[in-house]
């Protein structure tokens, strides 16, 4: 299997990066927070609240996650997962250790029938990959992220989201299962500043001496 696992917090270019890296490798590419995503808009949608439903849920529930965009039981959730609603609950559905090991489950079996891929979340190459052929953490100034969030979304207070980003990275970071840090041998990349091509061109360098 070769995986390639990029972790790190809100903003930082993960799914840019990981996409673009992957079309160069000739890899899959997953985002795995859409998957978390997906849990918590199937939670919202049903009003299932209680920790041990919501992992009862997460283990029912059929999802797609690819280039087609996101599908829940066969409804296309592509947008209905990036709204500020299901943004600002997802941490907390993320927390929960029932849903985190369905979904760990899930991205193992997805990379085993591909023979690998380019993987993107939080707790990728911490937890889910610890074997991965390469570990980056990918991060860049609290600004430069909520500025990108903004142009991505075409509008928005950048204070505000700013402000987001801190309270979900915090929450994704002190939590107690598999919370985001820098895996043991991952490499650390600051992309604030850096153009997509220029974050590609050095993990690629590091990717030959790996
Ligand atoms: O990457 P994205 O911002 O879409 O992730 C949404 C949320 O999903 C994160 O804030 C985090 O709570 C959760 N997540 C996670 N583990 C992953 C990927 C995402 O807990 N591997």
């Amino acid at each position: 299997m070769r995986v390639i696992a990029i972790d790190g917090p809100a903003g930082a270019g993960k799914s840019t990066i990981a996409r673009a890296l992957a079309a160069r490798l000739g890899l899959e590419y997953l985002d795995t927070g859409a998957m978390y995503r997906a849990v918590t808009l199937a939670a919202m949608q049903g009003q299932v609240d209680d920790a041990d439903e919501v992992a009862a849920l997460s283990r029912g529930l059929s999802l797609e996650v690819g280039e087609r965009g996101v599908f829940v039981d066969g409804v296309d959730a592509t947008t209905a997962i990036r709204t500020p609603e299901v943004t600002g609950a997802v941490s907390r559905v993320a927390a929960n250790s029932g849903v985190r090991a369905e979904m760990r489950a899930r991205q193992r079996a997805w990379a085993e029938l591909r023979g690998g891929g380019v993987i993107e979340g939080r707790d990728i190459g911490s937890v889910v990959f610890p074997e991965a052929e390469l570990k980056l953490y990918l991060t860049a100034s609290p600004r430069v992220r909520a500025e990108r969030r903004v142009s991505e979304m075409g509008s928005g207070d950048v204070d505000e989201i700013e402000r987001a980003i801190a309270a979900r990275d915090h929450h994704d970071s002190t939590r107690v299962d598999s919370p985001l840090t820098e895996a043991a041998g991952s490499t650390v990349v600051d992309t604030t500043g850096l153009t997509v091509g220029e974050v590609l061109d050095q993990i690629l360098r590091l990717l030959e001496h790996a």
